[in-house]
């Protein structure tokens, strides 16, 4: 079967004005992802990843541009098809884990679920079994802070694939994580993309990068290179 196209972007740009100064954040972004496909993202401090994962994400808009996401043109949608595409279709995983700290890590897995409407057998159901993936099905009653930060990151893994999505979009998945921590959490998006699914994910890490089937490195909102994984 052939590789479908899941993320097209064509000739994106983002700019963000601030009193009156413009910052290009993107500037002719063209980047087609398959699905199934394992992305990483690199480049220095302020060059766009973060602006790209959140348009990617639908939690941001180009300002030019066209952005296709499973063959649909993303500017077409109203407001509540994309807030089903962000709850359904997306993942996302964050540098600083983003859990809200006053709910537990069972809750905190089942609360993108409550949004969707799902009933509560089958809530419990993906719950257990995303934090069973994950490792951390005996931490379910703790509050995040009673976690170490590999435990809370493993816990917004389970988070992000409870709604079973389709893309996982991850920005800096190690960043705040020790070796230990970060191969921990990197096997587990690694397991993840075998059994097929589409991960971009940001990281400074050429470890990390390496696992990766195809590198993008932006500088100055641009891409200017891409290095694809030895067979
Ligand atoms: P990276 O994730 O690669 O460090 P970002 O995507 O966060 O980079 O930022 C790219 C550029 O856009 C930076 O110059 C940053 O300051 C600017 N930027 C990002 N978000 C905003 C915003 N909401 N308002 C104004 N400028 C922004
Ligand atoms: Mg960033």
């Amino acid at each position: 079967m052939s590789p479908r196209s899941i993320i097209q972007l064509d000739a994106i740009r983002k700019v963000f004005t601030t009193d009156e100064v413009e910052t290009h954040a993107l500037s002719d972004i063209h980047l087609e992802i398959q699905e199934g496909e394992f992305i990483s993202i690199a480049g220095p401090s302020g060059c766009g990843k973060s602006t790209l994962l959140s348009i990617l994400g639908l939690l941001d808009t180009p300002t030019h541009g066209r952005y296709t996401l499973n063959g649909k043109p993303v500017a077409g949608l109203n407001l509540s098809e994309r807030a089903r595409i962000r709850n359904h279709e997306i993942g996302f995983i964050f540098q600083s884990f983003n859990l809200i700290g006053d709910l537990t890590v069972y809750e905190n897995v089942e609360l993108p679920l409550v949004y969707r409407g799902l009933p509560l057998g089958e809530r419990r159901t993906r719950v257990m079994e995303a934090l069973e993936e994950v490792g951390m099905s005996h931490r379910s009653k703790h509050l995040p802070s009673q976690l170490s930060g590999g435990q809370q990151q493993r816990v917004a893994v389970a988070r992000a694939v409870g709604g079973r999505p389709s893309i996982l979009l991850a920005d800096e998945p190690t960043g705040n994580l020790d070796s230990t921590n970060g191969d921990a959490v990197m096997d587990l998006l690694k397991e993840l993309h075998r059994r097929g699914s589409t991960i971009c994910m940001v990281t400074h890490d050429q470890r990390f990068a390496q696992h990766a089937d195809r590198t993008i490195h932006l500088f100055d909102g641009r891409v200017v290179e891409e290095s694809f994984a030895k067979a």
